[in-house]
């Protein structure tokens, strides 16, 4: 039964924010302890425009180019707009997402780690980064293998110097996420990191249960793509 929240709010972000708020309770975690990142790619500034208009802040683009395209006008139009790059990411897009993103969920291998190390330095801009693990091991999907994931992340620090703050995954879309929410967050804790990119419109609530800090939240919020 929809509350008057859910009316006075666009698209399905109240219903979303309700479907977070009630999976941190049953979690018993603070919904603070949970970013939602909107997920607008293929939208539209117009589609957009209705959900920086309630508040949110948070967004996740999966394309360098697309974003690049259509939120310089909306960060400086919504202060405190905050960007996420989601998609993989090519060596040769880094400066320009260096530039344009607050944090990258899509680090994956060196010559990534190589690139933004430099633009990091040259850009004297620090975006938050996240490793991403192929936890299916799917050949087409970008994403360490969790099996050199510890090796991987201990190079991101050592070799390039990088912080890493958590760890992203995208589980198989015909399989149950959770056992590829709880690999993550295995690896995650014994590499000594915190922060937990998982969840997505259909399996958020499982991800939060899971410890997800990150959740990337796309169709339920602006619609089907
Ligand atoms: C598109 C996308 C999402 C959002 O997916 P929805 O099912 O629309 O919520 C989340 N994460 C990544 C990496 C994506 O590419």
């Amino acid at each position: 039964m929809p509350t008057p929240l859910t009316k006075s709010l666009p698209n399905g972000l109240a219903e979303v924010e309700q479907d977070i708020a009630r999976a941190c309770k049953e979690a018993r975690r603070e919904r603070a302890s949970v970013m939602l990142i909107a997920v607008s790619k293929t939208f539209d500034a117009a589609a957009i425009s209705p959900v920086l208009d309630a508040g949110h802040r948070v967004f996740g683009e999966n394309r360098v180019q697309e974003a690049k395209a259509k939120w310089p006008a909306l960060v400086s139009a919504y202060p405190g707009t905050a960007l996420h790059l989601i998609g993989p990411l090519q060596s040769n897009k880094a400066k320009e997402a260096v530039a344009l993103f607050d944090a990258i969920h899509s680090v994956d291998r060196p010559s990534i780690c190589q690139a933004l190390a430099k633009e990091i330095n040259s850009q004297n801009k620090r975006p938050e980064l996240f490793v991403q693990i192929n936890t299916g091991e799917e050949p087409q999907k970008a994403g360490i293998s969790p099996g050199d994931a510890d090796a991987f992340i201990a190079s991101c620090r050592d070799k390039y110097g990088l912080v890493i703050s958590g760890l992203m995954c995208i589980p198989p879309v015909n399989e149950a996420p959770a056992p590829h929410f709880a690999l993550t967050a295995k690896i995650a804790a014994r590499n000594g990191l915190k922060n937990l990119s998982m969840g997505m419109s259909a399996d958020f609530a499982v991800a939060i249960q899971m410890g997800a800090t990150h959740v990337r939240v796309g169709s339920a919020i602006f619609g089907a793509r």
